[in-house]
């Protein structure tokens, strides 16, 4: 906690003008273009591992970085909120779900932790047992990986999927004025990856993958 409040006021030191003036015109309204959902995870930093700015993206982060489904059978308001205002009052194009290795949830999904003293998180993992089965039933995006990593992979497809099942989001995708990409975030090697449909894997996101993706945007 120290090192937090240092770095406010070395912030407060170190800011430039440049910096001061894009906080200003930020006062007057916020334009992000992405919607960015991310776990909870403190070594999951999307803004420095995508080089954005304040302004740049519109961040829903939880733990498991899980969409619950529209229709689930107790309303999630605080996601659904999230969707809602991304949509309707930011207009974004573009939703981002990144999931990452090493993720405590997807590690409590794979081992079954004794969840007594924590009835909410129990309750919340139940988005990510999908997941789960998938993998536990030999479907894989990556064999290779730690068996919470697979399934960490196969949770940001199976996000994207609870995702899609909100009526205002499947129609944005079908008239393709939404996009939605899958990312996976590598710790150790902090590299991102990004789930290529044709190939049915995650892929590098290195200079020529980079291109790849921005040319078919556009
Ligand atoms: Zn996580």
């Amino acid at each position: 906690m120290k090192k937090l409040i240092q770095g406010i006021v070395d912030f407060r030191n170190n800011l430039t003008e440049e910096k001061r003036s894009l906080f200003s015109k930020l006062a007057l309204g916020q334009k992000p273009d992405v919607l960015f959902v991310a776990c909870s995870d403190s070594r999951v930093v999307p803004n420095l591992f995508a080089s954005t700015n304040p302004g740049d993206l519109f961040v829903l982060r939880n733990i498991g970085n899980f969409i619950p489904p529209a229709f689930s059978p107790k309303l999630e308001d605080s996601v659904g909120a999230v969707l809602e205002f991304s949509i309707f009052n930011l207009n974004v194009a573009d939703i981002v779900v990144c999931g990452h290795s090493e993720c405590g949830a997807m590690q409590a999904i794979a081992q079954g932790h004794d969840f007594d003293s924590s009835p909410h998180f129990a309750s919340w993992l139940k988005f990510g047992k999908e997941s789960l089965e998938k993998v536990k039933n030999g479907i894989t995006l990556n064999p290779h990986l730690a068996f919470h990593n697979q399934i960490s992979q196969m949770n940001v497809l199976q996000q994207i999927e609870h995702l899609k099942s909100y009526p205002f989001i499947q129609e944005r995708v079908k008239k393709h004025t939404l996009r939605i990409h899958g990312w996976w975030f590598d710790i150790a090697h902090a590299d991102v990856y990004c789930y290529e449909h044709e190939l049915n894997q995650f892929v590098l996101i290195d200079e020529s993958e980079g291109n790849l993706i921005i040319d078919r945007m556009s």
